[in-house]
């Protein structure tokens, strides 16, 4: 043996606010359990100073700055990350992104004693950079197994105008077993013609993806058993699972007053109503939702945006409402609107949600899952359609809409909502499904067991790196 030394873990995340959040949560969690380890987190210095201010001053974790040069590109001077840019310029961002190569190189080649990385799937070309240095290499998804696997396996098909059995629905060439609907593929999917800049650059990666020696992922064994079957047949390398990890939410919910009121509303009767934090609908559906909820004797939460087309930060207008709405809604005690922020872990936590109108993004997913909470889905892009599906699947979920619609009726709303809150059998079932679920999610970290299932996850995933390395390099590990 050479010499003993503590692993230092290499987090490096994507430019962009829904990867670094779960990459933080995946430090937290890591360093419960090895807090004897050194954990860096490598990004460009606006991400980082942003992080920093998020963090207690106590917080162990370091940070490796890289500046981001996209001169060559055209992107604006100052973006460091996808809220900087236009949605038009996203594939140039992906690309230019890859600029950080000998940045994160030089910084790979100043460490010493034995080296993780856990990088995100898009930047999984420091696999190559890791292979340079003989450092341990993984992939943190922080999407769900089953709509990873699918989005991947889709990704690798384009362009899907070629596949044999393409129709109005079809199955997944890897997984025959798996029937998708081209209303399940985003845009940009179906109108991806294989040599696209933006199918190059995903099927790039997930070519290094494919290369390195594990994945770490953001869900449950129990939770995802075909989901996880599917990305394990998937991947050649071994598949941890770790989940949940959730980020809780900044602002406190007492200081918006958002406990308080949901105190005062029956057990279950809350309905929940978010499209996470970057999506939002078209306006005609918005005020179709509208009065479905005015017309139904639910409580309601809902986070509202500006609908398609409108700045997000812009002030929010009372016309993409029915008239008078929100101040009706408030006077009555039935219903908030909440146009920054919400603490949505909280609310979800609360005795009092009955059921989340989701997009069905992968935090949201778990954080329904985790509270018990079910789902009405309203999938709007990429992975957001599998996880939908997959929902319904495990009668979790049911689906109120697919996509960027505009003729969403209230009729339909009020009706999937009361299949999902009301008294009736369906609602009964999905009551029980979602905790049954929750247990699951609950035992997860169990310290004994058999039941901890990420526990051990992330136990197994430290042994094989450790063993990988040694076997590479010869260390011995304590
Ligand atoms: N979120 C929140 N308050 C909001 C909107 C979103 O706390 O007003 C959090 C939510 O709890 C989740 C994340 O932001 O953790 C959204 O992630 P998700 O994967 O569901 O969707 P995305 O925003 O990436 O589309």
């Amino acid at each position: 043996t050479n010499h003993i030394s503590k692993p230092h873990i290499v987090l490096f995340p994507f430019l962009a606010q829904g990867h670094i959040r779960p990459f933080l949560s995946l430090f937290s969690c890591v360093h419960r359990q090895h807090p004897d380890h050194t954990i860096t987190l490598v990004s460009t210095p606006r991400n980082i100073a942003t992080v920093r201010s998020t963090l207690p001053s106590s917080s162990s974790l370091n940070f490796h700055s890289i500046a981001f040069f996209p001169e060559s590109y055209s992107l604006p001077s100052n973006a460091e990350s996808t809220a900087d840019i236009p949605y038009a310029l996203l594939t140039t961002f992906f690309e230019a992104s890859e600029s950080l190569c000998p940045a994160f190189e030089n910084f790979i080649s100043t460490l010493t004693g034995p080296v993780y990385i856990i990088s995100d799937m898009f930047f999984a070309w420091s696999v190559e950079v890791s292979r340079k240095f003989n450092t341990f290499h993984s992939v943190f998804l922080s999407s769900g197994a089953y709509g990873t696997t699918v989005w991947s396996s889709l990704r690798l098909s384009v362009p899907l105008g070629l596949m044999p059995q393409v129709a109005d629905e079809f199955q997944l060439p890897e997984f025959p077993d798996v029937k998708i609907h081209i209303s399940q593929c985003g845009k940009n999917l179906l109108e991806a013609d294989g040599n696209c800049q933006l199918s190059t650059y995903i099927q790039r990666q997930l070519k290094f993806v494919f290369q390195s020696d594990a994945t770490l992922v953001n869900t449950v064994e129990g939770f995802e058993v075909i989901g996880l079957q599917m990305l394990r047949k998937q991947l050649p390398t071994p598949v941890f699972s770790i989940g949940p990890l959730l980020h809780s939410a900044p602002l406190s919910s007492e200081k918006s007053g958002i406990t308080e009121w949901l105190n005062t509303k029956p057990a279950a009767s809350v309905l929940y109503i978010s499209f996470g934090s970057q999506h939002t609908i078209h306006a005609r559906p918005m005020i179709e939702l509208a009065s479905a909820l005015e017309h139904m004797n639910r409580p309601f939460i809902w986070v509202i945006r500006p609908p398609i087309g409108f700045e997000t930060e812009e002030k929010f207008k009372p016309e993409w409402l029915p008239e008078g709405f929100e101040g009706k809604m408030k006077l009555g005690r039935k219903g908030l609107l909440i146009h920054e922020w919400a603490p949505q872990v909280e609310i979800l936590a609360h005795a009092a949600t009955g059921a989340f109108l989701s997009h069905c993004g992968w935090n949201s997913t778990l954080e329904s899952s985790t509270y018990g909470v079910p789902i009405i889905a309203w999938p709007l892009s990429a992975d957001q359609f599998y996880n939908s599906k997959m929902l319904e699947e495990l009668g979790l979920g049911m689906e109120l809409a697919r996509g960027v619609v505009t003729d969403l009726k209230r009729d339909w709303v009020q009706e999937v909502v009361e299949t999902v809150m009301g008294e009736n059998e369906k609602a009964k079932e999905m009551k029980m499904k979602a905790r049954e679920i929750k247990e699951v999610m609950d035992k997860a970290w169990n310290e004994e067991g058999e039941d901890g299932t990420s526990r051990k996850g992330l136990n197994d995933f430290f042994e094989f790196a450790a063993k990988k390395l040694a076997g590479d390099k010869q260390f011995s590990f304590e």
